[in-house]
C-alpha cells in the first residue's frame, strides 16, 4: 500500500512550489471583485484564454453589475459568443448583477451563503471569489486540483468536495492561501491529464502516481546521433535564403 502523505511531505511539496513562482496570480482577467465573479462563471468548462479574450473588452463597458444590467441579455450574448454554453452563461450574469444592484447594493458579498444563492454561482466559484478578492483560505477544486490531489497521493478523493476538505486538512497554514493556484498551475502546465511530465517535476519524489512518465530516452538518443561526415554545415554560416 502506497504510504499516505505526511504534514512534512506537504511542507516540502509547497515549499518547491513555493520557490518555483512565488506570488502565484489567477490567469484569469479581472478589474474588480465583481469582474472576478463574473470571469470565474464564464470560465466553467471553458479555458481561462478563451474567457479573457472576451471579457477584455466587455469589462471596458461594463465593470459594474449597473452596468452589466443595463447592457442587457441580448449585447451580453454577443460579447460572450465564443464562450462555450454562453447563453446560459448570459442569463447568469444578467440575473446575478440584478441581484447584487437590488440586494447587495451592487457589491459581491462576502459571504458563501450568500455568492453561492446567485445564479450560476456554485461552491467552486464562491471559493475562488472568496480566496482571490477576499483573501480567505478557501480550496476551489478544479479539474486540475482534482486530478493533482489524486495522483499525488495529496489528498484522494471521490468527489470534488472530498478533495477540498482533504487539501484544507493537509496543507501548511502558510501555504494555504496560495496553495489553490500552486495546484491549478502545477496541474495545467505539469501534471497535465494526458501525458503528465515527470521527468521535469519539481515534485516527483513526493509524488505517490504508480504510472510516472519517464524521458523520452529514444528521442534524446536521436538527438545525440552523431552527425555523417560531410552532412554537417560548416560553423559560422546559416542556411541560404530560399
Ligand atoms: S511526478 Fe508526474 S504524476 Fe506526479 S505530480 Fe509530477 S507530473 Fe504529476
Amino acid at each position: 500500500m502506497t504510504k499516505p502523505f505526511s504534514k512534512q511531505d506537504a511542507e516540502i511539496f509547497f515549499a518547491r512550489l513555493r520557490a518555483a513562482i512565488p506570488e502565484p496570480k489567477t490567469e484569469l482577467h479581472f478589474v474588480n471583485p465583481y469582474t472576478l465573479l463574473v470571469a470565474v462563471v464564464l470560465s466553467a468548462q471553458a479555458t481561462d484564454k478563451g474567457v479573457n479574450k472576451a471579457t477584455q473588452p466587455l469589462f471596458k463597458v461594463a465593470d459594474t453589475p449597473a452596468k452589466m444590467a443595463a447592457l442587457g441579455e441580448a449585447r451580453l450574448t454577443d460579447a460572450i459568443k465564443t464562450i462555450g454554453l454562453f447563453r446560459n452563461k448570459a442569463k447568469n450574469v444578467i440575473a446575478l448583477s440584478r441581484i447584487l444592484v437590488e440586494r447587495h447594493a451592487g457589491e459581491v458579498p462576502h459571504e458563501r451563503e450568500a455568492l453561492e444563492a446567485l445564479p450560476g454561482v456554485g461552491r467552486k466559484t464562491a471559493n475562488v471569489v472568496l480566496n482571490v478578492a477576499f483573501g480567505e483560505k478557501t480550496m476551489a477544486v478544479d479539474t486540475h486540483i482534482f486530478r493533482v490531489a489524486n495522483r499525488t497521493g495529496l489528498a484522494p478523493g471521490k468527489t470534488p468536495r472530498d478533495v477540498e476538505d482533504g487539501l484544507l486538512r493537509k496543507i501548511p497554514d502558510a501555504y494555504l492561501l496560495d496553495a489553490h493556484h500552486w495546484l491549478i498551475l502545477h496541474g495545467r502546465y505539469v501534471c497535465v491529464a494526458r501525458q503528465p511530465k515527470c521527468p521535469i517535476c519539481i515534485v516527483r519524489d513526493l509524488c505517490r502516481y504508480a504510472h510516472k512518465t519517464v524521458a523520452d530516452t529514444k528521442k534524446s538518443l536521436q538527438l545525440r546521433k552523431p552527425v555523417k561526415a560531410g552532412s554537417a554545415r560548416p560553423r559560422g554560416k546559416t542556411r541560404p535564403p530560399r
